[in-house]
């Protein structure tokens, strides 16, 4: 491609818009162009990156027997009311885009698909003899995001490949997960990444397991713990680790104390010169079901210990039967205002006990009349402990379970796991943080699916069961930028060179100089001719112009038809390790394409 027909357009000052430095590269290098919020234009050097990208997804995905397909973006409301996730996806905080047409029916556009393939598998898989069966698909998603950001890594609109299996049984299941296990690894090796497959949340659908495939940087969204002995990694959502050894109470008999001005574990900890381990601390939490009924939580805890939300969230939804509710909509901790609402009398707080009366919560068919009190295990073996007395200014200590104040009804694992924690593997390892943005989540959905859609087989035995269900995604246009976000320098991206729009850049460094240019043909002609994907830049600019441009849209080899023409010699460098050196002519085109393949290994 000749620079002077393409769509060439490089800004020299960081664009206000972007944060991150992928995302402020992407736009000065004219990759992408912002059209609405977390809505962008892939324009030819993206598209061509994306295609790579896509590619490599492709060839993997294949290679395990998968089907490629292409299934609706417009999805009709039933589907989704059938799986019962309509509501959830479209009101209060849901993320599907919605609207009506002309004969007043309901649609979205399409988050995601396990609806539509639900309903495919229904209509189509009859026999055991038909399955295992895997589908995919490379296509362009909706999400309405709460906060679309840091331009492809989270986007209203975006590629995703998103994959479907079918299967008979668990095991079935388990094999094909343990495939894409594999393919996504190497995906992410292919496209030059670091990353870290990862323990992940499953939610509240459960399921025996799910990964995420984490490309490792500071910018990422998500907190990831691993040890150093590579057996164990989790997103910091779904991590487990042996939390700090408690210390024993200096008390030893029940007291209600003055302790005024201690709000906080730090407080009450200097005050009563006590460890934040003979603390339980009660926090107070407010669910929200589908149903529009409030639930009001309070969650005891060991004093140096945080909650995890994700793991209270699941926790609540899997109650959410108990409240005649299908599903959890919103999880909080209720600010003042919030507390206004619901509560008959200002609550005590920083000084809350286990056992805070019930009364304090007013006559409401909106609100459940009662606290959900749940306990995380670290609380439960406490002797002595100190904690709140219900009353502003005091606390008790010396408290025991059973004794002054009943144990909660649920106990549960709710404790957040941090770096410097011990694994639980192995409480001589470590556990480590690392910043991660997840690129790829595999999941074994199980029959969550089937079951709400009445998706069945017929099995050997003649009996009619739910098909067993995977499904597994990778963001095509998030892992994109995130190449981007693990290899760039001042001067611009460092494409890896498996997913580089271009190889090579051929630079006439000046345009009226006949020799310059008609070196500078030849090479552009034999190294594209020879599958060296290779940009000429013959633009009317300064060398110096043309030089900063190719670094900063970051393609692996550049060539420079300059004063050395007159020796035979054109120089070559190389955009990562910045090498440059003087090269015979003639050995540029194999030198080059060598690169390039040893580079795709
Ligand atoms: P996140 O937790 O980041 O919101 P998710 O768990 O909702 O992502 P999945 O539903 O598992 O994402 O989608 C599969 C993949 O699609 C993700 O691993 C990610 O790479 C990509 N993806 C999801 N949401 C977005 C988005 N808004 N913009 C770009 N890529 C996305
Ligand atoms: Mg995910």
């Amino acid at each position: 491609m000749r620079a002077t027909d393409m769509l060439f357009v490089t800004l020299r000052e960081n664009p206000a818009e972007a944060e991150i430095p992928s995302h402020k590269l992407l736009l000065r290098a004219g990759y992408i162009r912002r059209i609405a919020s977390g809505v962008y234009a892939y324009l030819p050097l993206m598209w061509r990156v994306l295609k790579k990208v896509s590619q490599i997804v492709r060839e993997e995905m294949d290679a395990t027997g998968a089907q490629e397909c292409l299934l609706p973006q417009i999805q009709p409301a039933e589907l989704w009311q059938e799986s019962g996730r309509w509501d959830t996806y479209t009101k209060t905080e849901g993320i599907m885009f919605s609207l009506t047409d002309r004969q007043e029916r309901e649609i979205g556009l399409g988050p995601t698909h396990e609806e539509v393939i639900t309903a495919i598998a229904r209509d189509m898989i009859r026999s055991y003899r038909q399955l295992p069966l895997h589908l995919y698909q490379i296509q362009s998603k909706f999400r309405d995001e709460i906060r679309p950001r840091f331009g492809l890594m989270r986007g209203r609109e975006f590629i995703m490949k998103d994959g479907y299996s079918f299967h008979t049984d668990a095991e079935s299941l388990k094999k094909t997960y343990q495939d894409m296990y594999r393919a996504y690894s190497n995906i992410m090796r292919r496209c030059g990444l670091a990353f870290r497959a990862v323990d992940a949340d499953s939610g509240a659908i459960g399921g025996s397991g799910s990964q995420e495939f984490m490309i490792l940087a500071e910018a990422g969204e998500d907190e990831v713990l691993y040890t150093e002995d590579g057996k164990y990694a989790a997103n910091v959502e779904k991590a487990v680790s042996l939390p700090e050894e408690k210390q024993l109470s200096p008390f030893s008999s029940y007291e209600k104390l003055d302790t005024p001005g201690t709000e906080t574990i730090a407080t009450i900890c200097q005050l009563l010169k006590c460890s934040a381990t003979q603390i339980v601390k009660n926090v107070l939490y407010q669910a929200v079901y589908d149903t529009g009924l409030t639930v009001l939580v309070l969650v005891s805890i060991r004093g140096d210990q945080d909650v995890n939300e994700v793991k209270l969230q699941n926790e609540l939804s899997r109650l959410a039967g108990n409240y005649e509710a299908k599903t959890l909509v919103a999880l909080s901790v209720p600010d003042a205002q919030e507390q206004k609402k619901w509560s008959s009398s200002p609550l005590p707080l920083g000084y809350i006990a286990p056992d805070l009366s019930d009364r304090y919560i007013a006559s409401n068919p909106k609100v459940h009349s009662k606290f959900l009190r749940l306990i995380d295990k670290t609380a439960v073996d406490l002797q002595n402990f100190v904690t709140g007395s219900n009353e502003s200014g005091y606390h008790v200590v010396g408290a025991n379970w059973g004794e002054q104040f009943p144990l909660p009804e649920l106990v549960i694992d709710l404790r957040k796991a941090t770096a410097g924690d011990r694994a639980v593997h192995d409480p001589s390892q470590i556990l480590q943080s690392a910043r991660g943005i997840e690129a790829g989540h595999i999941f074994q959905l199980g029959t969550k699916y089937s079951q709400a859609m009445g998706a069945t087989y017929t099995n050997e035995a003649g009996e009619e069961k739910p098909l067993v269900m995977g499904c597994y995604g990778v963001g095509v246009s998030r892992l994109a930028q995130s190449a981007v976000e693990q290899s760039y320098d001042k001067d611009g991206i460092i494409w890896p060179v498996a997913i580089a729009p271009y190889h090579a850049i051929v630079v006439i460094p000046n345009i009226n100089d006949q020799e310059q240019v008609a070196a500078a043909e030849k090479l552009y002609n034999d190294l594209n001719q020879a599958g060296v994907e290779t940009i000429l830049d013959d633009r009317k600019e300064r060398a110096g112009v043309k030089f900063k441009d190719a670094d900063l849209i970051g393609i692996p080899y550049r060539i420079v038809t300059g004063r050395s023409l007159k020796d035979g010699k054109v120089e070559v460098v190389e955009r990562a390790s910045r090498n440059s050196q003087e090269m015979a002519i003639e050995d540029v085109l194999p030198t080059i394409k060598q690169w390039v393949q040893a580079a795709l290994g």
